[in-house]
C-alpha cells in the first residue's frame, strides 16, 4: 500500500514552485539553474518573468512560463551601466511589477489543483515587493540571494557603517581597513555605497527587511567557501539558510544566456597552448569609458600575452561596439588576441588554454572562475563586485585587485604577476584547492548536497 502511494506521489511530483528572477543576466542565470536543480528533485516549475529581458523559453520545455507583461520601466536598457541607473531600474521594476505580479500569482493559485499544489514562491532578494504579495496571497516566500554571503553581510552593515562615519571619510584614508567588515578597506566601502546615496540605502534597507520576513534564504554559495561569515549571517537572518551552490555545477548558464555566445571563442582557444590565455570580460552590466578602454587595449598589447576579450556591445559608454578603436591599435591587439561580443564563459574558463580571468568580479563570474581553478585579476566597479574582489585577493588569495582603476602599466604588471611570476603559480595552487572543495561539497554527504536535501524537505513542509 505504502509503495503504491509512493509511486502515485512520484508520478504527480512534489508539487509546484513559482520562481521569479530579477531580469538581469547575472540573476536570471542562477534562478534558472536553481529551477533545474529543484525540477530534478521532483518539483514542477513555473517561471514568472517580465517582458523586459524575458528568458529564453525554448531552452526549458519542461517548465511553464508566465509573462506578467508589466508596463516597461521606461527606456530600461538605456539605464544600465551606471550604478545610480541600476538602482533606479531595480526600484522601477519593484514598482511596475507589483500589480501584474500579484494578479498573476492569484490566477495561478486559483487555477492550481490538489494534485499539483503550489508549495511556495522563490524570488530574487532584490525583488523585495514580492514579500508583500506573498503575504497577501498567503504563500510562503523563499528568497534567492544570487551573490555571496559576505556581500549581503556588508549590505546589512550599511546603517552601522553610516553611523561610524565611514561614508564621509576623506580619500586620503582610502587604504585604511574597515574593522567592522574585514577585509574591506575604506575605498571599497566608498565605492560600494557612496555614489548610490540615499536611494541605495533605502533600497538596501527594503531588500534586507523583506528578506528577514521570508521563510528562508537560498544562497548560490557553499559552506567551505564562506565558512567564517556563516554564523554572522545566521544571526542577521535568523531563518533557515541553505547554501546549496555553486548552481552552475549542476546546470550550465548557456541555456539562459540573453545574448548569443560566440563559439569562435572556443575554436580560437583550441589553437592556443595550455595555460597561455588571459580571458577578459566585465559581465553583462558594467561599463567603462573610452579612456579606460584604450588603457585596457594598451595594457593587453604590452603584456605580450595571448588574450580572449569580450567587448560586449554597449560596454564602452557612448559607443555601439569597437568604433573607438584606432585602426593601428586594433592591428596590434589582433596579433595576440581574439575579440568577441559575448562568450560561452563557463566553457572558456574550463578550457585548458585559459590561465587567468580579468573580471569585474560579478558573483557568477567569480564562482565560475573558482570552479575551474582559474586565478583572477579584479576590476570591480559597483555593488557586490568590491566585496567579491577583496575576498579573491585577501581571503582566498587567488588573485589581485587593480587598485588604481584601469591604467596600462598596472594592467601589464598584474598580468605578468598572475600569468608568469611565482606569485601567480601560488594563486593557481590555492585556486585548485578551492576547486577540489567545490567538487567535494556537491558529492553525496558534502555540505551543498546535504543543504539541498534539507531545502527539499523544508519546501515539502509547506
Ligand atoms: N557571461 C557569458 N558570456 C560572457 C560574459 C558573461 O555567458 O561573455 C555570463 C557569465 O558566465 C555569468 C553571467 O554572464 O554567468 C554574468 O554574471 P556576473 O554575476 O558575473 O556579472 P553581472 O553580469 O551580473 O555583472
Amino acid at each position: 500500500m505504502e509503495k503504491q502511494e509512493e509511486l502515485q506521489q512520484r508520478k504527480l511530483g512534489k508539487g509546484r514552485l513559482l520562481l521569479f528572477p530579477l531580469p538581469f543576466q547575472g540573476h536570471i542565470n542562477p534562478m534558472l539553474q536553481l529551477a533545474n536543480i529543484l525540477h530534478s528533485k521532483g518539483f514542477n516549475i513555473t517561471i514568472i518573468h517580465t517582458s523586459f529581458n524575458s528568458p529564453n523559453i525554448s531552452s526549458y520545455p519542461h517548465f511553464t512560463f508566465e509573462n506578467i507583461s508589466e508596463d516597461s520601466p521606461t527606456g530600461c536598457t538605456d539605464l544600465l551601466g551606471n550604478v545610480n541607473n541600476i538602482i533606479l531600474l531595480v526600484k522601477l521594476i519593484n514598482e511596475v511589477c507589483f500589480d501584474p505580479f500579484r494578479d498573476c500569482v492569484k490566477k495561478l493559485i486559483s487555477n492550481s489543483s490538489a494534485e499539483d499544489p503550489i508549495r511556495c514562491l522563490i524570488s530574487d532578494a532584490l525583488l523585495y515587493f514580492t514579500q508583500a504579495v506573498a503575504d497577501l496571497v498567503k504563500l510562503p516566500r523563499i528568497v534567492l540571494r544570487t551573490s555571496s554571503l559576505f556581500s549581503f553581510h556588508v549590505f546589512h552593515s550599511l546603517p552601522l557603517l553610516l553611523q561610524k562615519g565611514y561614508l564621509s571619510m576623506e580619500d586620503s584614508e582610502s587604504e585604511t581597513p574597515v574593522l567592522e567588515v574585514p577585509p574591506l578597506k575604506i575605498k571599497d566601502v566608498l565605492l560600494t555605497f557612496k555614489n548610490g546615496g540615499e536611494a541605495q540605502s533605502e533600497m538596501l534597507s527594503k531588500i534586507i527587511s523583506e528578506t528577514k520576513e521570508a521563510s528562508g534564504i537560498i544562497w548560490n554559495s557553499f559552506q567551505e567557501l564562506e565558512q567564517s561569515i556563516l554564523p554572522t549571517i545566521q544571526q542577521e537572518f535568523p531563518i533557515p539558510n541553505f547554501t546549496i551552490g555553486p548552481f552552475h555545477k549542476y546546470f550550465t548558464a548557456s541555456a539562459s544566456s540573453l545574448l548569443a555566445q560566440d563559439q569562435t571563442a572556443l575554436s580560437w582557444l583550441d589553437m592556443q597552448a595550455p595555460l597561455s590565455v588571459l580571458y577578459v570580460s566585465f559581465g553583462s552590466i558594467a561599463a567603462i569609458d573610452k579612456t579606460e578602454f584604450f588603457e585596457m587595449a594598451w595594457g593587453l598589447a604590452n603584456s605580450k600575452q595571448k588574450f580572449l576579450w569580450v567587448v560586449r556591445p554597449g560596454v564602452i559608454r557612448g559607443s555601439e561596439w569597437l568604433e573607438p578603436f584606432p585602426a593601428g591599435l586594433l592591428d596590434a591587439v589582433s596579433e595576440r588576441g581574439h575579440i568577441v561580443k559575448w562568450a560561452p564563459q563557463q566553457e572558456v574558463l574550463a578550457h585548458p588554454a585559459t590561465a587567468c580571468f580579468w573580471s569585474h568580479c560579478g558573483w557568477n563570474s567569480t564562482l565560475e572562475s573558482i570552479c575551474e581553478g582559474v586565478p583572477m585579476i579584479c576590476s570591480p566597479s559597483f555593488g557586490d563586485q568590491l566585496t567579491n574582489a577583496r575576498y579573491v585577493e585577501a581571503v582566498w588569495k587567488v588573485g589581485l585587485v587593480l587598485e588604481n582603476g584601469i591604467k596600462r602599466e598596472e594592467i601589464t604588471k598584474a598580468i605578468r604577476r598572475v600569468m608568469i611570476d611565482q606569485e601567480g603559480k601560488e594563486m593557481k595552487m590555492r585556486m585548485s584547492c578551492l576547486k577540489e572543495k567545490v567538487n567535494f561539497c556537491l558529492t553525496k554527504g558534502g555540505s551543498s548536497n546535504k543543504s539541498l536535501d534539507s531545502l527539499v524537505s523544508f519546501i515539502l513542509t509547506f
